[in-house]
């Protein structure tokens, strides 16, 4: 038996017999895993409030290396209450929680995953940014850290680069340019928003309008969903 201590965030919960909870957390040490939470219904002193998503809490892991190692104590070590009380901020950190629960492996460390993951819950949790622009930037880093960058430069066919200056499709299930000439691809980036897409990967800043957000957010999604196999 290995003890775990990390940081953590909460991505799911769901009930468990009378009392408990199946918790799942992306942790900073060891990656994504469920635990078990004894007595998280009934008011557990140790777990008292802590997990609820969006604040990191540091746990402590009682892990067998099996499928459910035990929560043994949990306890918020950054509120972000900035985030909690509003609805648009809200609502992108749930989309973001929902990626990494879906996107990152199983018991691998994904240090820079988890950097994007709680750089971007801190900026919504501040409320000076827009969240949906930011919810973007912070998706196409991470597809990049998981491994999963989207190709924007060339055809991920038939690897003919695409200009800059020129108009381009993308399927983000493919992984990034589709040429006409390989069958191209229903979604189309203007020249403008294509560098953006490459400059808010990069984990820099970029202004796009919210409609432009919302493309790249479709795209990010998409992307996701293909990889990690879950349902949009
Ligand atoms: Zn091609």
């Amino acid at each position: 038996m290995s003890r775990i201590e990390s940081e953590a965030l909460v991505v799911r919960t769901v009930e468990f017999g009378e009392a408990d909870l199946i918790v799942t957390l992306v942790t900073e040490q060891v990656g994504k895993l469920s635990a078990i939470a004894r007595g998280a219904r009934k008011g557990s002193r140790r777990l008292a409030g802590s997990l609820e998503p969006v604040h990191t809490v540091a746990v402590m892991l009682e892990d067998k290396g099996g499928d459910l190692a035990t929560l043994k104590e949990a306890r918020v070590v950054r509120a972000r209450t900035g985030l909690t009380g509003r609805l648009d901020a809200l609502e992108s950190a749930g989309i973001a929680l929902r990626w990494a629960r879906h996107a990152f492996p199983p018991r691998t460390p994904e240090p820079q995953g988890w950097r994007i993951l709680a750089e971007l819950l801190d900026v919504l949790d501040g409320g000076d940014a827009p969240p949906r622009r930011e919810l973007a930037r912070a998706g196409l880093a991470m597809l990049a850290a998981l491994g999963y960058a989207l190709d924007l430069e060339q055809c991920v066919v038939c690897g003919r680069p695409c200009a800059p200056t020129k108009a381009a499709c993308v399927d983000p299930v493919r992984g990034g340019l589709v040429c006409r000439s390989c069958g191209g691809a229903s979604t189309v980036l203007l020249p403008e928003l294509r560098q953006a897409a490459r400059v808010l990967a990069a984990g820099q800043g970029a202004d796009v309008t919210d409609e432009q957000a919302a493309t790249l957010l479709q795209l990010v999604d998409r992307a996701m969903a293909a990889h990690a196999g879950f349902e949009r």
